[in-house]
């Protein structure tokens, strides 16, 4: 039998085992997961140079005890030849953004000499290539079907199974939306449209950067109109300086409205003493779980509702390249942005796709027209609605319930899922996106490098399981 079945092999899948191969003591682990390479998921098979990290490279580290991992990995990657088209940037590399698939490359490495170490222990890890179906616990341990129709045995299992990007999930408001949209990081597909053609994106977050520099790499010259409920761009992502942590500093400080009040003031105190608004914003990001997990369900509320957007779009910045893009397309009068809400699909013309729309504080219904719609709504965090046979099976057997405001699932703060009956499982964990509703921010390469190491951790403290030496 298994130690640890892990399901999901993009980079929370990888991670986990990756820390798990360094423990002390003989493992056996198997990850199961469709894609042909661990470690890349939907994020970091990126293909296109343009689809950077949204981070610089200092930021992105996947070894919590090493900030700099990253930055050292790239310096000798590019020396090697890795990474030619680097040599245009300027910055010294830490201030680099990396394209993603390159990330994915370096999310491999290093599993690969976990591997490596894990091995010299005696343990072992296998890629099991499919799908989880359906997961059922037995008195000894978890049972895993697989989507043709194999099974395995482990003693636990850990849910590692990222976002499901709206764009590719079935939506109750919009049936038939995703059929007739185009992937927002389908280049080779916008190759096939009308290159003066005028295109339509729905959703105004970095979902929508990455497509609109898909649009360019694929040689569209058109007008681009992207539609969103308040109508935000992202932020182009600087380099501010430290700055103190006020929210640590300062624990009366707890309520969205309070973080609001305190994060205004030092701002503008940054500001007065030249120095980037960007500097307080970015360590309420050390403190956002805390604050979100200590947080009532009243005033998670009131965060979703009232500060959501502006969090959105201030905290998850755009890469500057990508930005610098925008800033062209928006003065060249290509891409324009209006605030309106999708009402759904449009009868229209053979090679158009129509849609309705509500602008933003207008009763009246319109109607908009382009070649191709690219749906960039981000992520589906309700499991409910999410179209795959694990979240409906687990739902189902009641092994999980939804979490914190319908985002993702309940859990314990080791990651032990919490059942429908609200009892903390012996057997199965999760990590990363599926405990949003937990840590609100649960999604980020630092997010998953974190808690991949705390739940190694976990998985091998004494006691923790009959089958983990
Ligand atoms: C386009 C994009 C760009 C991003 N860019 C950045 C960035 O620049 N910086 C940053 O910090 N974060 C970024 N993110 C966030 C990113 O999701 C995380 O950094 C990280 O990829 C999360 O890893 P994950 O393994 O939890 O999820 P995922 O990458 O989504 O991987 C989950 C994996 O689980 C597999 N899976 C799902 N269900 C099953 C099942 N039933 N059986 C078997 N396998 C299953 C999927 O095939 C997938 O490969 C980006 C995300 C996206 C989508």
């Amino acid at each position: 039998m298994n130690d640890i079945l892990i399901i999901g092999g993009g980079l929370s899948g990888a991670m986990l085992a990756a820390q798990l191969l360094r423990q002390p003591g003989q493992r056996h682990i198997q990850i199961v997961e469709p894609r042909a390479e661990l470690g890349r998921g939907e994020a970091y098979s990126a293909t296109e140079l343009g689809h950077t990290l949204n981070g610089n490279a200092a930021r992105m580290s996947v070894d919590p005890d090493n900030p700099d991992d990253l930055t050292q990995w790239l310096t000798a990657h590019i020396a090697a030849g890795g990474w030619p088209e680097s040599d245009a940037q300027q910055e010294p590399v830490a201030e680099l953004f990396p394209p993603r698939g390159l990330f994915g490359v370096y999310a491999r490495q290093r599993l690969a000499e976990a591997q490596a170490v894990g091995a010299a222990q005696g343990s072992t890890l296998t890629h099991v290539q499919g799908e989880v179906i359906d997961l059922q616990a037995d008195p000894d341990g978890v049972l895993l079907t697989l989507a043709d129709g194999s099974q395995l045995h482990g003693a636990r299992a850990v849910l590692a199974t990222g976002m499901f990007p709206a764009a590719r999930t079935r939506q109750r408001q919009s049936s038939g939306l995703n059929a007739a949209a185009v992937d927002p990081w389908d280049v080779q597909a916008m190759r096939g449209l009308d290159p003066e053609g005028r295109v339509l994106i729905i959703g105004s977050g970095l979902t929508m950067v990455d497509a609109v520099v898909s649009l360019e790499q694929a040689g569209h010259r058109g007008r681009i109109q992207v539609y969103s409920r308040h109508g935000l761009l992202p932020q182009v992502r600087r380099q501010p300086p430290g700055w103190p942590d006020f929210l640590a500093a300062d624990s009366s400080i707890r309520t969205p409205l309070q973080v609001w009040r305190a994060l205004r003031r030092q701002c503008r105190e940054a500001v007065a003493a030249g120095i980037d608004w960007q500097a307080p914003l970015d360590t309420v990001r050390a403190n956002i779980g805390r604050l979100w997990s200590q947080a009532s369900d009243w005033h998670k509320r009131q965060f979703v509702r009232h500060a959501r957007p502006w969090w959105e779009s201030h905290h998850h910045r755009s890469p500057p390249p990508s930005a610098a893009l925008l800033q062209r397309l928006l003065a060249q009068g290509r891409l324009q942005i209006a605030a309106a809400s999708l009402l759904g699909l449009a009868p229209a013309e053979a090679g158009q796709v129509a849609i309705r729309l509500r602008d933003r504080g207008q009763a009246l219904e319109r109607i908009d027209t382009g070649v191709a719609l690219i749906n960039s709504t981000g992520i589906e965090y309700d499991w409910r609605r999410v179209d795959r046979p694990l979240p409906r099976q687990l739902l189902a057997r009641g092994l999980i319930r939804p979490g914190p405001l319908a985002l993702g699932i309940w859990a314990e703060p080791d990651g032990a899922v919490i059942d429908a009956e609200g009892h903390a499982a012996r057997r199965l964990f999760a990590m990363g996106p599926p405990l949003r509703g937990l840590w609100w921010e649960s999604t980020a390469v630092t997010d998953v490098a974190l808690q991949a190491k705390a739940l190694a951790h976990t998985l091998v403290a004494p006691g923790a399981g009959p089958s983990v030496h």
